[in-house]
C-alpha cells in the first residue's frame, strides 16, 4: 500500500472512499462533516439517520467506522469515523489509531482500493497536528489491508508539513 499526500479538500478528491471525520450521532456537524454532507447532499444524511434509526441507535461509537453512499461526491462511499476528543489527562492516541485502522477495515470490506483520509480529530477535537500526523501514519503503515492508496488531503500548509516528516520518518 502507498502513501500519498496532498494539499486540499477532501470533497474535491477522486477515490473509491472518503472518509469523515464525524461525530457519533452521525448526523453532522461542521469542519470536514460540513463539508461533506453540503457537497455530497442529503442522500448521505439520509442514510445516515437510517443507520441511526437501525444498527446505531445510541451513535457511532468514538473509534469505529461505517460506510454510507458518498451521495455527489467523487467517490463510491463515504466511511464515517469518530475521532477522540484530545486530552491532556488521557492518552486517547489508540482511539485515534482506530479510527484509521476501522476504516481501512471498512474499506476492505467495501472492496475499496483507494482512500482519502482527512487528519482526523486535529480540527474541533483539537489535537495536536505533528501528534496526530504520527499516528495517523504509524496506524495506516501497521494495517494490514487491500487498500492500494491511502491519501491523506491536509487542509493547510501546517498539516501538509507535519504528516510530510512522518511520512518521511516512518
Ligand atoms: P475533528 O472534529 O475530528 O477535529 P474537523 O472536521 O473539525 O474534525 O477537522 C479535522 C481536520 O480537517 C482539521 O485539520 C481541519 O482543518 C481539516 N479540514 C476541515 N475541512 C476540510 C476539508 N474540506 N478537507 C480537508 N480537511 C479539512
Amino acid at each position: 500500500m502507498k502513501i500519498t499526500l496532498v494539499h486540499g479538500d477532501l470533497t474535491e478528491q477522486h477515490a473509491d472512499a472518503l472518509v469523515n471525520a464525524a461525530n457519533s450521532s452521525l448526523l453532522g456537524g461542521g469542519g470536514v462533516d460540513g463539508a461533506i454532507h453540503r457537497k455530497g447532499g442529503p442522500e448521505i444524511l439520509a442514510e445516515c439517520r437510517r443507520l441511526r434509526a437501525s444498527h446505531y441507535g445510541r451513535g457511532l461509537a468514538t473509534g469505529h467506522a461505517v460506510a454510507t453512499t458518498a451521495g455527489r461526491l467523487h467517490a463510491r462511499w463515504v466511511i464515517h469515523t469518530v475521532g477522540p476528543v484530545h486530552s491532556t489527562e488521557e492518552d486517547r492516541s489508540p482511539l485515534l489509531a482506530s479510527c484509521y485502522r476501522e476504516s481501512l477495515r471498512v474499506a476492505d470490506e467495501l472492496g475499496a482500493r483507494t482512500v482519502a483520509f482527512p487528519a482526523i480529530s486535529t480540527g474541533v477535537y483539537r489535537w495536536p497536528m505533528d501528534d496526530a500526523a504520527r499516528i495517523a501514519v504509524e496506524a495506516v503503515r501497521s494495517t494490514q489491508t487491500a487498500v492500494e492508496e491511502v491519501r491523506f488531503v491536509l487542509f493547510d500548509e501546517r498539516a501538509y508539513a507535519a504528516f510530510a516528516e512522518w511520512v518521511g520518518n516512518l
